[in-house]
């Protein structure tokens, strides 16, 4: 019966990985992948951290355990997601339950943490202050000697601090991986899971730096600051080696992505184009005229930004108060200026993710379900459709998905009405309002790399077969393939399969009625909410 050992690299791509592992620069993976068993592992739609890791938590669709973004939207509002919306046992709780033991570090969307047969440390959501771990304790006694844990960046990429920004990261790599070694020595569980937030943060703002092929590729500047996204890569190898060395031998390792990775070149301003097509429509108050006027004229939250940073003002702005630049981006355009009564689809989120304003799940819903809706998604469809590349000229959109295409479950629902996938997701779309007054335009943060639909899979140990490539594996196969390895039962309701062409001495799989009730969602307080709403606008994730 194995234990199992998983490294979630969040947003490690082969793009980046497998040139390096042939130059050596990452000895650990390379050897796991040529001891091992590997493959492209295929995300959620949208490929978005928030609903990724809920989805190899509880091996279901988003339809089956309610995330789909950071964010639940309803009209005008939103609310975090955090671990109690969650609407399905995950792993930790199937293994606890099993009478195995679990220790998970880091990983996105496991605060606040639930008492378990083992240890739990909250991921990039846990507000500072809470109470992020369980036990309660578990790290106090580590911070004299390690340093204090640390959940999220201390410095937030900007032109010109890419030095400091590097620094910060690799601190973070650093720090937590002495933690992770840590917990290791300290708390011999059957199932561990570390996790490393640092290379997605690294590539949103880095890509430019290590892709030749990017339009914001600068030679001199790829000198400088290139090599700090494969330190990064390098680094979380080495505690890889550290941990390998100080497993049993029955212990199967993974490491694994979310999702995958790649070049940003243009933001699609969405509700702009449902503006422009009568599908998304302003309140007629005069202040409301006057600052569409502004907007028009382009007076936007993106343009005031520029000004802001030009006068030096930004971290000024960003560490006296954390609100104060969404203060100043709410003074302009924002939700708060639709008219709902007559708005028929917007969209929120930072891939494509578009809602359709319906009766039955917004609060000033107008779209009734059946014919109503489906006229209104192709309305949204044929809005789509006249998007352009700006250079080629060519269609925008490669695909629209329809929610129910994507999700299936009791929370279907929730999730967006329509996905849209934009050249390869080389184009994604601004989170929340408008980066400009252009439909189609350049981001306003500066980040040059974005999330792809395929992340990295490599499984390694006694039980793997040596030298498989697989073919199609998912990241909601994840859960039922490492029961199934710790030699439990698969929920037969988990919409993943277990992986076992990977599986060295394959035996068949048992399977257990519905798993075990979850709890009630509960949000955060308004005070935790607005810290970690501030933490995910500083990621660019709401813009
Ligand atoms: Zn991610």
């Amino acid at each position: 019966m194995s234990h199992v050992l998983v490294v979630g690299i969040d947003g490690a791509t082969f793009d980046l990985i497998r040139p390096w592992a042939r130059e050596g620069n990452l000895p650990n993976l390379a050897r796991m992948m040529r001891e091992g068993a590997q493959g492209l592992l295929e995300s959620t739609i949208p490929p978005v951290t928030s609903p990724a890791w809920p989805t190899f938590a509880t091996g279901k669709n988003s339809g089956k355990h309610g995330v789909f973004d950071f964010i639940l939207p309803t009209g005008a509002k939103f609310e975090l997601v955090n671990a109690t919306s969650i609407q399905a046992p995950t792993l930790w709780q199937l293994l606890s339950e099993g009478g195995r033991t679990a220790g998970v570090m880091n990983v996105p969307v496991t605060d606040p943490p639930t008492p378990r047969n083992g240890f739990i440390v909250g991921g990039m959501l846990s507000p500072v202050g809470a109470t992020f771990t369980y036990p309660a304790n578990l790290l106090d006694r580590y911070a004299s000697q390690l340093g204090p844990y640390r959940i999220a960046p201390h410095v937030q990429y900007k032109q010109g601090r890419a030095a400091e920004f590097a620094a910060d990261l690799l601190e973070m790599v650093d720090r937590r991986g002495a933690y992770a070694l840590q917990l290791m020595a300290d708390h011999h569980c059957d199932f561990l899971m570390f996790h490393f937030q640092a290379t997605d943060i690294a590539q949103h703002a880095l890509w430019k730096y290590v892709d030749p092929a990017h339009p914001q590729y600068d030679p001199e500047a790829a000198a400088a600051f290139g090599p700090t996204v494969r330190q990064i890569y390098e680094r979380i190898d080495s505690y890889i080696g550290a941990m390998t060395d100080r497993l049993s031998d029955d212990t199967t390792v993974i490491v694994m992505s979310d999702h995958g990775f790649g070049p940003l070149h243009y933001v699609v301003n969405l509700n702009l184009l449902f503006m422009d097509h009568g599908l998304l429509r302003l309140k007629p108050g005069a202040w409301t005229r006057l600052r569409a006027g502004l907007f028009r004229a382009g007076m936007t939250p993106a343009s005031i930004w520029h000004l802001i940073e030009r006068a030096g003002l930004q971290n000024y702005v960003w560490q006296v108060s954390k609100s104060t630049r969404n203060k100043v981006v709410g003074r302009f355009l924002s939700f708060d200026d639709v008219d709902w009564s007559r708005t028929l689809a917007f969209s929120l989120g930072h891939v494509g993710q578009v809602y359709i304003n319906r009766r039955d799940t917004q609060p000033e819903g107008i779209v009734s379900n059946g014919a109503e809706y489906e006229a209104v998604r192709q309305q949204v469809v044929e809005a789509l459709g006249q998007l352009k590349h700006p250079i080629t000229g060519h269609p925008l959109v490669d695909r629209v998905l329809m929610g129910d295409e994507v999700a299936h479950g009791p929370f279907s629902s929730r999730g967006p009405d329509l996905h849209v996938v934009m050249d390869g997701f080389r184009t994604i779309a601004f989170p929340l309002f408008a980066a400009d007054s252009r439909v189609v335009t350049r981001q306003i943060r500066g980040d040059s790399g974005c999330h792809r639909l395929h992340g990295i899979f490599v499984a390694w140990g006694a039980e793997v077969r040596q030298g498989v490539t697989l073919e199609g594996a998912r990241i909601v196969d994840l859960a039922p393939t490492i029961l199934h390895l710790m030699g439990l039962p698969v929920p037969e309701d988990m919409d993943g399969r277990v992986l076992d062409e990977a599986i060295a001495h394959a035996r068949p799989v048992q399977f257990s009625s519905v798993g075990p009730e979850t709890g009630k969602a509960t949000g955060l307080s308004s005070e935790e909410a607005a810290e970690v709403e501030a933490r995910l606008h500083a990621l660019g994730y709401l813009g």
